[in-house]
């Protein structure tokens, strides 16, 4: 590639609303264009990055055994009926309708389509174990799309759906694909852990998340300095043993008479407790109570009591929920300013904080929320440390330390759930009807180009990992127009390289060294060559990695040699 013929666009300026810096270097990099709330084009710069993480993603889905396929994006209504999601997804699902007035979703995930495709497809246990995979675009109408493609409400996801006949062979599947998920984000060059998580929305039994961990992230992770133990927090803090910590009980002294525990709004909602579930009960000024439960529900669900006198309560509807928070049934929305809450978090600290370090960086307002002083998201993560970090891991070897991370993966063990549900047999070999165990196993293929950012950058821009990066070498070409032997000898060179099979770009664009360095630098090439006359007369190049503090001059063999 000759970026005299290639689109770049860059810019010094920081864009205002761009809060984190991948945010902003991708756009000062000119790899992403808003289009709307959530929805980015990919320039030709970005796309070329998305595709190298596609390929890593493709190459280790192939080599793990999974199979290639693609299904539609917009689903029909009636598959998400038979599961019961078209009520119970939320928020998120795009409901659209055609003209003939069929009802549409544009698909957040494909569990109904693949688990529809394998009832008509597979027979026999002799077909199984199969895994399918497809890597393909993913509408979500996140409630607060930021960050970029972070969290964006059009996105690139990896999906993959392995069918068993028995639950072993599930595990088994599970652990290659846990593994398959480890080489790829090792060979993406970044900093990762494999996390226990909650089963969530999806449902299931067990799951991993693994998250590149970054302080920008959006969850916060709990991992043993003694094991391999690792948590999303809250499962961690589900499972750590002994007494709850002394934290809960500075929660309890501001407590107002006025106020209720979790358990005790719990029972008055009719909500069970269990180890997985964590509830937090929001007391707002006219008298409602807000309980959050989390775990075996489809989504986070919240249920609203209104509570004259805290003599009687009724269950609110949604629609009345999200009309008092100012957002959208079925998934916890902002708390408007007018509206101040007094959060108790009886049961789970851990949970409680996390909840509202997540409102924070969601910019939702828990105005008034007292937390026994006013609450900031340092004093959070202060609360969080002190009741998580320092509990011995649970698995008993080394204590608990925290992190945060950015959910790049996702892997479940659905078990029979699906299938049962959509009637997903296949004949066993008595010649009976069996139902398919089934797994599912997802990556944020456009929010690792993110998150990568995140962990791999420096004042002068990006500094890509060498397998995702744009180009690994960039020559550039000072005075193209006025110096014909340098023009020849960076030409040679490039050919040179992509001969080899290195991914050069070759910048004869004819800018000033300042500008085309800085360019370079923000778009984040790994390896940059200066071809200069002051150099062809001395016999060298100009070598500089892209961390490097300084360049070297090398000659052509060198050079050859460093660059691979
Ligand atoms: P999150 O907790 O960040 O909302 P999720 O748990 O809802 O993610 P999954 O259903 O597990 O997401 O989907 C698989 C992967 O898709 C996630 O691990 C993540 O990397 C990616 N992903 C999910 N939502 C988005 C989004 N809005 N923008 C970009 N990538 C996303
Ligand atoms: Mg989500
Ligand atoms: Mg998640
Ligand atoms: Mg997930």
């Amino acid at each position: 590639m000759r970026l005299s013929r290639f689109h770049l666009h860059t810019s010094k300026e920081t864009p205002a609303d761009a809060e984190i810096v991948s945010h902003q270097l991708m756009l000062r990099a000119g790899m992403i264009r808003k289009l709307a709330a959530g929805l980015y084009t990919w320039t030709p710069l970005g796309l070329r990055v998305l595709r190298k993480v596609e390929a890593i993603v493709r190459e280790e889905m192939d080599r793990a055994g999974a199979i290639e396929m693609l299904m539609p994006s917009i689903q029909p209504r009636e598959l998400w009926e038979e599961t019961g999601r078209w009520q119970k997804f939320g928020g998120q699902l795009l409901k659209i309708r055609d003209r003939k007035d069929g009802e549409f979703c544009y698909g957040p995930t494909h569990e109904e389509v693949i688990t529809d495709f394998a009832r008509n497809e597979l027979r026999s246990y002799k077909q199984l174990p199969v895994n399918f995979y497809q890597i393909q675009t993913k509408f979500r109408d996140e409630i607060r799309p930021r960050f970029g493609v972070m969290r964006a409400r059009e996105f690139l996801m990896k999906d993959a759906y392995s069918f068993h006949l028995d639950a072993d062979s599930l595990a088994e599947t599970y652990r290659v694909m846990y593994e398959a998920y480890a080489r790829i984000f090792s060979r993406l060059g970044l900093r990762f852990r494999a996390v226990a998580a909650d089963t969530g929305a999806i449902g299931g039994s067990a799951s991993h998340e693994f998250h590149v961990l970054a302080d920008s992230g959006e969850d916060a992770i709990a991992f043993s300095d003694g094991s391999d133990y690792a948590a999303n927090v809250e499962m961690a803090e589900a499972l750590a043993p002994g007494p709850r910590p002394a934290a809960t009980e500075t929660l309890r002294e501001v407590e107002t008479p006025a106020q209720k525990t979790c358990e005790e709004v719990a029972a008055l909602l009719g909500i069970p407790l269990s180890r997985t579930v964590k509830s937090v009960a929001l007391v707002g000024e006219q008298g409602f109570v807000l309980a959050l439960v989390r775990g075996d529900h489809a989504l986070n669900e919240i249920k609203l009591a209104k509570l004259p006198g805290l003599g009687e309560y009724r269950l609110a509807t949604e629609a009345e929920i999200a009309e008092h928070l100012g957002s959208e049934p079925g998934f916890l929305g902002p708390v408007k300013p007018a509206r101040p809450v007094t959060v108790i978090a009886d049961r789970s600290v851990a949970a409680m904080a996390d909840f509202v370090v997540g409102a924070n960086r969601r910019g939702w307002h828990l105005a008034g929320v007292n937390w026994g002083r006013d609450l900031t998201e340092p004093d959070l993560v202060a609360d969080i440390r002190n009741v998580v970090e320092g509990d011995p891991s649970p698995d008993g070897r080394g204590t608990l330390r925290l992190a945060r991370g950015i959910e790049v993966g996702h892997v479940f063990q659905l078990g029979r759930k699906y299938a049962e549900a959509m009637g997903a047999t296949v004949l066993d070999a008595e010649g009976k009807a069996q139902v398919m165990h089934m797994g599912c196993y997802g990556i944020g293929v456009s929010r690792i180009v993110a998150a990568a950012i995140e962990q791999n950058f420096d004042g002068n821009g990006i500094c890509w990992p060498e397998p995702m990066a744009p180009w690994s070498v960039a020559v550039c070409v000072i005075n193209p127009k006025g110096d014909a032997a340098v023009t020849e000898a960076a030409e040679a060179l490039y050919r040179d390289l992509r001969d080899r099979g290195v991914d050069a770009v070759l910048d004869d664009r004819g800018l000033r060294p300042g500008q085309m360095f800085a360019d370079v630098e923000l778009i984040g090439i790994p390896h940059r060559v200066v071809v200069s006359g002051r150099g062809l007369d001395a016999g060298t190049f100009e070598y500089r990695a892209r961390r490097a503090a300084d360049s070297e001059n090398l000659d052509r063999a060198a050079l050859m040699a460093r660059l691979g």
